[in-house]
């Protein structure tokens, strides 16, 4: 998943082809639905899912999609004659997946105006006797069945956590999926590693010291807070990677998701550190092959791509030398869509000795 103020601003790309990936099939074309041209800018701005923009860019991203397709079609075992859940169905596809593998039931539930389009693209393809079209919320709607043997979604924000949607599959687990029932993908990790990234760092953030002249420090600030979302190069990467927090979908409870964890990053090189980055990965440990796919600045970009925190200090750091600290993540109060992090970082190199707490926001 994605949120639409930020798809509009990043330009998807692709930068290597090293994924195992086979081809697609096509869904046909829809025709023009009149309720969708009664959207206005307004519905837009509060509900970004309803516009097909933000669908086409997750439907593109072939990492995201053709993982879950894989999924489903090399373990068909796991789907046929099973009653699914799809929470967030958009334009259905999990939904069409698994209704091709011979799914008995699809429940496909929706809350943006998609749904409409979801309806028509599930009939349009001749599945309307298999998949059912829900559209509301997940925590709002009513299901004609009391259980469901899988629970399939594509709930992963910026950040992996960014927009909450992860409370919504566990509260649509606790409820109506069976004991010993699937959660697909059912593993989650998040990573952090550190970059140099001084070039950027400059463009984005030093930018507002000085603006044709003018101090526009006040704005620096701002952007120090807010991290970014863009793809790093692995030539930028300085340090080891390392495993900040893992996730098992089946059985984590909504505290879960928020949560302190130490790290220690070893420089691999001599270098200068500007910034910390963030990627998850996300596995689907039922098939009969291990298959998932990682948002790594080392793998393919996906519309995910890597999650940027600027540090206040340029860290000097020779090879050998570790940054130790934690990472804090939580909801925030007033909007539980966004997220608080807190990062703790200390280095005491012969070069250099820094230690700083930093907040940022993302939302
Ligand atoms: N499954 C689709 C869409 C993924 S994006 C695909 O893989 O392409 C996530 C979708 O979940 C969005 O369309 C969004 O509108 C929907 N969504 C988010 N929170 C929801 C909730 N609480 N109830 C129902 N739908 C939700």
């Amino acid at each position: 998943m994605n949120d639409g103020k930020k798809a509009s601003k990043i330009k998807f790309s692709y930068s290597s082809d090293d994924n195992d990936i086979t081809a697609a099939t096509s869904v046909s074309e829809e025709e023009e639905d009149s309720a969708m041209c009664d959207q206005t800018s307004a519905d837009y701005y509060f509900d970004s899912y309803s516009h097909f923009g933000i669908h086409e860019e997750m439907l593109k991203d072939e990492v995201r999609t053709k993982t879950y397709q894989n999924v489903i079609y090399k373990n068909s075992f796991l789907l046929k004659d099973k009653i699914v859940l799809d929470v967030g169905a958009g334009t259905a596809i999990l939904s069409l997946f698994c209704a091709k593998v011979g799914a008995k039931h699809v429940y496909a539930v929706e809350c943006s105006q998609m749904a409409d389009m979801a309806q028509e693209i599930v009939k349009a393809n001749g599945f309307s006797n298999v998949i059912t079209v829900l559209k509301g919320k997940i925590e709002e709607i009513e299901l004609p069945v009391l259980q469901v043997d899988i629970i399939i979604s594509e709930w992963m924000g910026y950040f992996l956590l960014y927009e909450n949607m992860l409370n919504s599959v566990l509260y649509a687990r606790d409820k109506w999926l069976v004991n010993n029932g699937l959660v697909l993908p059912d593993k989650a990790a998040l990573y952090l590693t550190a970059i140099e990234d001084a070039e950027y760092k400059e463009d984005k953030i030093d930018f507002w010291n000085n603006v044709y002249g003018f101090d526009m420090s006040c704005i620096r600030k701002q952007s120090m807070i807010e991290p970014l979302v863009d793809s790093v190069d692995q030539k930028q990467i300085v340090t080891n990677c390392q495993l900040l927090k893992t996730m098992n979908i089946s059985k984590m409870t909504m505290g879960d998701a928020s949560f302190t964890a130490p790290f220690k990053l070893t420089a691999e090189r001599d270098d200068y550190i500007h910034a910390l980055v963030a990627y998850f990965d996300v596995s689907f440990t039922q098939c009969h092959k291990l298959t998932g796919f990682s948002t790594g600045p080392k793998s393919r970009v996906t519309h995910w791509k890597q999650t940027v925190l600027y540090l206040e200090d340029v860290l000097t750091i020779c090879q050998g030398e570790t940054i130790t600290g934690s990472m804090t993540v939580a909801q925030n109060k007033k909007n539980p869509r966004d997220i608080d992090i807190t990062v703790k970082y200390a280095l005491s190199g012969r070069r250099c000795a820094v230690s700083r707490t930093q907040s940022y926001k993302m939302r």
